[in-house]
């Protein structure tokens, strides 16, 4: 059942997805060289439960899986779902920094990849594609149009620079619930799949594979990794179908202030 969210409702949403877009703020003021995920997750859940809040992400469960930490932090290779840990970041590594949040009952999730020291420019020109293919699938976010409309343009657009679209993940509708109908996967046709309508509240969420587009989960049971080790970029919004152009509840610019443009992928401010 897709549940079409109130005005009240989205006053919630749009708070959620406001604490979510500081959180990664938060941490993107603490990436650099050297720092840990593990240090970056203590950094956001520390934000997360000062602003009255609770990780959305911590607990989650999945079969028997239960997620250890706040952030889930995907490095190179990794897609999705990395679990953070006491590896040192390094200079060239891409880093998906992806945040649940839970606030007065509604959810908040956004995802963003930061890029560490010096990249190369492949992996420059990865991250970018994938960034714009997130807006490819958010202009096509309107009434009367339809999921396969912003899958379509987010694979299209990806698949013309030669690059893989995961499969075995996709977005999602949010609300009080953290993954509700309908689902948006990052591929598929356009004219097909259910009809966007007036409160529809979604996370898109395009994950872009430098290669295959085939992914396999790790030894931990969680992280989700590229079959050929390719690296691997991802970023997520939380946007609102409305009338005209779609409402992007969520927002990169906390984030880009700080790593001082959009695009801008090496770390100057230590
Ligand atoms: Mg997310
Ligand atoms: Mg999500």
């Amino acid at each position: 059942m897709v549940h079409l969210k109130n005005l009240q409702e989205i006053q919630h949403l749009r708070e959620s997805a406001q604490l979510v877009s500081r959180t990664l703020a938060e941490v993107a003021g603490h990436m650099r060289e050297g720092v840990t995920t593990l240090e970056l997750d203590k950094v956001a859940e520390a934000y997360i439960t000062g602003h009255n809040a609770r990780p959305a992400f911590k607990g989650y469960k999945v079969g028997r899986e239960v997620f250890p930490s706040t952030l889930c932090t995907s490095v190179n290779q990794q897609v999705v779902h990395g679990i953070p840990n006491d590896v040192p970041l390094k200079s060239g590594d891409i880093v998906s920094i992806d945040c649940g949040v839970h606030l007065n009952g509604y959810y908040g999730d956004s995802a963003y990849t930061f890029g560490v020291g010096q990249l190369s420019d492949e992996v420059i020109k990865l991250c970018h594609v994938t960034y714009d293919s997130l807006y490819k699938g958010i202009d096509k976010s309107r009434v009367g149009f339809r999921v396969g409309d912003i899958s379509e343009a987010i694979q299209s657009y990806c698949e013309g620079h030669g690059y893989g679209v995961v499969r075995d993940l996709v977005g999602h509708g949010i609300g009080r619930s953290l993954h509700e109908a309908p689902q948006v996967p990052n591929f598929g046709r356009k004219g097909t799949g259910r009809k966007l309508k007036k409160g529809l509240t979604i996370c898109i969420e395009p994950m872009i594979n430098m290669g295959t587009h085939e992914v396999y989960t790790g030894e931990d049971r969680w992280t989700i990794n590229t079959l050929d080790e390719l690296p691997s970029a991802h970023y997520e919004h939380m946007v609102l179908i409305d009338k005209g152009e779609a409402e992007v509840l969520s927002t990169f610019e906390y984030i880009e202030n700080i790593i001082e443009a959009p695009y801008k992928l090496e770390f100057t401010n230590g």
